[in-house]
């Protein structure tokens, strides 16, 4: 069983779903020729798809095109259902940094055919999750910077604050179509700038103040 790991904290919970946000920045949509959405749009991403950082992403044998994208992770501490928007705030625990690994090639032909994304956001290693900052340890202002660089060139940079729909905002959405549970992950969407990886690459993923990953391509 996956856990989740929280800095300054012994706590150990196990990671339910992985409620994964599309578009939530404009000039991604805009990069990926993409409408800006009225409500945000949603996928899953399975548990078993988690690593850690200092783990390995491995390269999927069924796509040629695997793409970064780095994004703040909301982490819920309780359950609910239809939250009010002080319920939504109250639910989330804490924050991290994650890549949501995307196969672009794959995705594209899925879109195409109008099938789900499964085959290209769901394989293993697809998730990568930084240890988790609770919300009484840090307050997230929004104003941080999130960055995502390879070998260490700087691809993807924009603070949270270019977020169309805000941490509070995605849960209040997503707790009205499904119930979240304390273990449940909210990734909450990527800046510009996704471009594909190699293998032998090094991807560092940060968030200002908040958390940090690091992870090679196999
Ligand atoms: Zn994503």
């Amino acid at each position: 069983m996956r856990e989740i790991k929280i800095k300054n904290s012994t706590q150990q919970i196990p990671i339910g779903k992985i409620v994964c946000i599309g578009r939530n920045y404009t000039e991604h949509a805009k990069e990926l020729g993409n409408e800006l959405p009225a409500k945000p749009v949603l996928f899953l991403k399975p548990a078993s798809a988690v690593i850690y950082s200092g783990d390995d992403i491995v390269y999927p044998s069924f796509g040629n095109d695997l793409h970064h994208e780095v994004e703040l992770l909301l982490l819920i501490g309780s359950d609910v259902k239809n939250a009010s928007p002080e319920e939504s705030e109250n639910s989330i625990a804490g924050y991290g940094v994650g890549l949501d690994m995307t196969l672009r090639d794959v995705q594209s032909e899925l879109k195409g055919k109008g099938h789900p994304w499964t085959l290209a956001k769901c394989f293993d290693t697809s998730a990568v999750i930084s240890d988790f900052v609770l919300k009484e340890d840090y307050k997230l202002s929004l104003d941080e910077k999130i960055t995502l660089s390879v070998n260490g060139v700087i691809k993807q940079e924009d603070t949270l604050a270019s977020m169309i729909f805000n941490p509070a905002e995605l849960v209040e959405y997503v707790s009205s179509v499904m119930t979240l549970e304390k273990g449940d992950l909210i990734f909450t969407g990527t800046p510009a700038g996704v471009s594909k990886v190699n293998s032998g690459d090094k991807l560092v993923g940060k968030i200002e103040g908040v958390a940090e990953l690091a992870c090679g391509i196999k």
